[in-house]
């Protein structure tokens, strides 16, 4: 029996769910502009010493309506790859708004560069490589602070097991390069992980601004994301005026140190979109495994759209939403189930125990029939764009956005064919 409360769905009435699955089948990812506009508001607010540009991570969720929405809204933009700056000024975005920070760089950097397309160098070999080509051009460093944080060691992007952003105490090589190729190091950046806690998030900033010291020429500091986000109804979300007002102090007390006036970059992904999106399932089917089993629940989603329970053991709010209004009636009865995913893999789950994708944990859930809904809440981040996506040979779904003050259900990106699935085999 599990003890957490029944969860509830955040930003659909149950009649709106049943609408949009009517309206576009299930699975189908719904997003909530409303939301999505607050979250921005707050990270435009960050608190701030001397001036802030705040970043959408983009991987969190590509879309390039949701691109445009931020766009709007004033915020600029993180990219992990080539393909996602690609994908960003495909949607329109101006390439001076976006800022590469990536394992691997695209073959056609030169060209996103003469665009204008900040770069974080990220290894030792990524500086040198801009060093070579673009001698005395400005350029931003990612480094590893030595310290890590995040939700669990998969999320964890800091310290000495991960391997992004070049090792600080390398910091006298990296100078070293700088000099060889005249660059100008304009921004130090560092991120150390998502679902950070605020106190490790607080302590990477004072030793990031430590690092300035020794680039001169830098006039931001960018801070990362990483921001945790209470999904579950008993978990928290950060705060971001508590945990940013510390470091506006670090930032006045640099300054009066040493008369520069830095600049703060942020650029969270998960915090602005987590909490925006879901996703619209159908129950198709009930099975019990004995008297010391257990009751699952079958849906016709799971790691095909929402892979991070499987791979973390993260925990989504889940809720029956009855096929039908007079249904809706019947009240009291719950159940205790697994709710299983419908790809053939038996960690296709998505009722772990929390942190642990092996550890099954009924989650007491109103009480359902085969044809109810099942909505997973806190799927914006980290889902459409994280997925195991045609496993099975299951069509990516669709997404919808739910948009203005009519809250009306908009198409943004079409349910996947068959014949797309296929569309670049070769059959010899
Ligand atoms: C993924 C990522 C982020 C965003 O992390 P969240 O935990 O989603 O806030 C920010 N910066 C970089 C460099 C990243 O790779």
């Amino acid at each position: 029996m599990s003890t957490q409360a029944i969860e509830t769905t955040r930003f659909l009435s149950h009649d709106a769910v049943r609408t949009i699955a009517h309206q576009f089948g299930t699975p189908v990812y719904v997003y909530d502009e409303a939301r999505l506009t607050q979250a921005a508001q707050e990270v435009l607010h960050f608190p701030n010493a001397f001036g802030l540009t705040a970043r959408y991570a983009m991987k969190a969720l590509p879309n390039g309506n949701i691109l445009r929405l931020f766009d709007r809204l004033g915020l600029h933009f993180d990219a992990s790859s080539g393909f996602e700056v690609e994908r960003a000024m495909q949607a329109g975005i101006a390439a001076h708004k976006i800022a590469l920070t990536a394992q691997e760089l695209p073959q056609n950097f030169p060209t996103l560069h003469a665009a204008g397309v900040a770069l974080n160098a990220c290894s030792l070999a990524q500086l040198r490589y801009f060093g070579e080509r673009f001698p005395g051009q400005e350029l931003g460093i990612r480094f590893n602070p030595g310290l890590g944080s995040g939700g669990t060691n998969r999320t964890n992007v800091g310290g000495p097991a991960a391997s992004f952003g070049i090792w600080h105490e390398d910091r006298a090589t990296v100078q070293a390069i700088v000099r060889k190729h005249a660059l100008k190091v304009i921004r130090i950046h560092t991120h150390i992980g998502s679902g950070s806690d605020p106190e490790v998030w607080q302590h990477v900033a004072g030793m990031s601004i430590g690092l300035l010291e020794h680039f001169p020429d830098a006039h931001t500091l960018n801070l990362g994301g990483g921001y945790k986000v209470g999904r579950m109804s008993h978990e928290t979300s950060t705060d971001l005026q508590e945990v940013g007002q510390p470091v506006v102090q670090t930032f006045v007390a640099f300054g009066e140190a040493t008369g520069r006036r830095i600049q703060l970059e942020v650029e969270p992904g998960t915090y602005l979109v987590a909490n925006a999106g879901c996703v619209i399932t159908t129950i198709h089917d009930r099975t019990r495994t004995g008297k010391d089993g257990y009751d699952f629940l079958k849906i016709d989603s799971g790691m095909t759209e929402v892979l991070r329970p499987s791979m973390y053991g993260a925990q989504h709010p889940l809720v029956v939403v009855p096929a039908t209004e007079a249904a809706e009636q019947e009240q009291g009865l719950t159940l205790d189930a697994i709710v299983a995913g419908h790809c053939c893999e038996s960690g296709d789950i998505l009722t772990p125990s929390a942190g642990d994708p092996e550890a099954l944990e009924p989650r007491t859930l109103r009480d359902a029939a085969i044809g109810d809904y099942l909505v997973i809440e806190g799927t914006g981040a980290y889902c459409s764009g994280m997925s195991s996506k045609n496993y099975n040979s299951f069509p990516e779904a669709p997404e919808v956005l739910y948009r203005g003050p009519e809250q009306e259900p908009v198409l943004i990106r079409k349910r996947q064919t068959l014949d797309q699935i296929v569309q670049n085999e070769v059959l010899v």
